[in-house]
């Protein structure tokens, strides 16, 4: 078990969480952890964490948003509902995570890019940017096509 002390999110919380539940030392930094809050009543509705490849037996990791959105759509109440994904550091330290290319793809189809948030510093921002980051496996597969030709 892991008895690190999380850091706090800067959000007012009507049903706390232990957010310890789904960090784990060995993939701290890369795992994204999202939530679903209701604005209006201030409560977690859903949460989960997102694993990259390879922590999950060789299984394609769905993304952190693409989870996310997915629970908004099959409960298709937009109004209230935001999302928020970060990461926790080594030492419990909140870090943002930014959508990746394909999950701002996502995001802009279903309308959700006013609606995804990260934390940077205490802060919220928001988790749709200009110039996207590429997916790790993205990464990976670019690493493995230009390794590939030399
Ligand atoms: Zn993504």
């Amino acid at each position: 078990m892991n008895n690190i002390i999380l850091d706090e999110l800067p959000l007012d919380l009507k049903n706390p969480f232990n957010f310890n539940k789904l960090y784990t030392r060995e993939s701290c930094n890369v795992s994204v952890i999202w939530i679903v809050y209701d604005k209006n009543k201030k409560i977690i509705l859903s949460k989960g964490v997102s694993r990259p490849c390879g922590f999950n037996h060789g299984k394609t990791s769905i993304h952190a948003e693409q989870q996310a959105i997915n629970y908004c759509r099959r409960n298709n109440n937009k109004t209230k509902y935001v999302i928020y994904i970060w990461r926790y550091g080594k030492t419990g330290n909140v870090k943002p995570m930014y959508c990746c290319t394909q999950c701002t793809k996502m995001a802009k189809k279903y309308n959700y890019t006013n609606k995804i948030f990260t934390f940077n510093q205490d802060n919220i921002c928001p988790a749709v940017i200009d110039d996207p980051p590429l997916s790790l496996a993205y990464k990976t597969y670019l690493n493995k096509t230009y390794l590939n030709k030399i």
